[in-house]
């Protein structure tokens, strides 16, 4: 048999972070596991952390979770999460406090058939932002109320919304489902070395310790090292960073000082000299970080920001009381994301600056044209 035309039914995913256990959880839902069905094997290096970021979702997340089949009161109470209605950006057009503007969830009505934004240039309700004057949702956000009523079931919603979410417990759910509701075999090892088939496709991982993980597809889940795409198989990275300067991010995860702090149900983009601090409220603390660019702020300029950003926004004793990381990032894409029976999803297929809070949404929505 032809080796491209192999049935597949062994599945190996390399990377426990956020991309590899929701791809092992969306194949999960997909696909039956068993006699007739796809087993899935998901290996995570004992050693190599997550990057543990990643806090803020699109509105895809909630039929993500429904298809997963974790309610939305388990995953709210797991991950710490909060509804995100959209992003508040402020001080983008100037350098003011007043300046700020909604992106919010909810397109305004009829959009596909009629551009509402032809009328507001041309003079209808141009005294209010396009925001404000063609959906609700500023308006609800600015009294800190939430997109739903509390009888409105799960995953329904009055006003579209998405999630503010932990990383480290979100991935921790999302294993838990995997491993007992998909049956999805975990293995805490380190990939050190790809054996390969004469036509060049994976035949197996072997793993520090020696083990052996063969397989019909690989999922390269395994963030920036892009183990097998990029160390293995030498597809490179098509960078942007000519055109997207930001590099770093310093982050932060920020405990609430005042038990009556509402949790703001937008992500909080805000502009600085160098970049941009995101600012989201989880229930239990805020996760907050700087992204620039290091050719134009050097390590103490980001830590002055921030500490300077936390202090505006009620940290009373700024940055050097909590313990702030360093994260390096490169934008680019793989050149190509699916080589042989080899596909990347996640950091490792690429990865552009995060304003847009639009890593998540496109794992999701590879693991399900996967799955396809
Ligand atoms: C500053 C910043 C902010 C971000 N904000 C957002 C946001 O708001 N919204 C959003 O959607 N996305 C955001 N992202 C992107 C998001 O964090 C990632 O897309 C998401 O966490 C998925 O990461 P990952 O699983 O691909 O990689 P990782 O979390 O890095 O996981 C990699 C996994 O691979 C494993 N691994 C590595 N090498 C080996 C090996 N040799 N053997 C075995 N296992 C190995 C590691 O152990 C780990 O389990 C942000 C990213 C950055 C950098």
């Amino acid at each position: 048999m032809d080796e491209s035309n192999r049935p597949i039914q062994q599945v190996v995913i390399v990377g426990g972070g956020t991309a590899g256990w929701l791809t092992a959880c969306i194949l999960g839902a997909e696909f039956e596991s068993g006699e007739q069905g796809l087993a899935i094997t998901l290996v995570e290096s004992p050693d190599t952390p997550t990057i543990g970021v990643g806090e803020g979702t699109w509105p895809s997340m909630r039929s993500t979770l429904k298809k997963i089949g974790i309610s939305e009161t388990t995953f709210m109470r797991h991950c710490g999460a909060s509804l995100k209605q959209g992003t508040y950006f402020r001080q983008w057009r100037e350098d003011a406090a007043g300046d700020s503007y909604y992106h919010p969830f909810t397109p305004p009505l009829g959009y596909a058939e009629t551009n509402l934004a032809e009328h507001w240039l041309a003079g209808l309700c141009r005294d209010k932002p396009f925001a404000q004057a063609v959906t609700p949702q500023g308006a609800l956000c600015d009294r800190a109320a939430a997109p739903k009523q509390i009888g409105i079931p799960e995953y329904g919603y009055v006003l579209n919304y998405g999630y503010h979410l932990d990383a480290g417990r979100f991935a921790d759910l999302l294993q838990q489902t995997a491993t007992q509701q998909f049956e999805v075999t975990h293995l805490q090892e380190h990939v050190e070395q790809v054996e390969i088939r004469s036509s060049g496709d994976i035949d197996a991982l072997v793993t520090r310790t020696g083990k052996r993980i063969a397989g019909d597809l690989f999922v390269d889940c395994s963030g920036f090292e892009s183990l097998l795409l990029s160390g293995h198989y030498q597809v490179p990275l098509v960078p942007v960073d000519r055109y997207l300067f930001n590099n770093r991010a310093l982050a932060v995860q920020v405990p609430y000082e005042a038990t009556a702090e509402a949790i703001r149900s937008t992500t909080w983009s805000t502009a600085q000299d160098s970049g941009w601090i995101w600012d989201i409220g989880l229930r239990d603390r805020r996760g907050v970080g700087y992204v620039h660019a290091a050719d134009y702020c050097s390590d103490a300029q980001a830590h002055d920001a921030l500490d300077r950003y936390l202090k505006e926004t009620g940290v009373t004793k700024g940055l050097d009381a909590l313990a702030p990381r360093m994260i390096n990032f490169q934008s680019g894409y793989r050149q190509q994301l699916w080589h042989r029976n080899c596909v990347a999803i996640g950091l490792s297929g690429g990865f552009v600056e995060p304003l847009e809070a639009s890593a998540l949404v496109l794992i999701e929505l590879s693991a399900r044209a996967l799955g396809r």
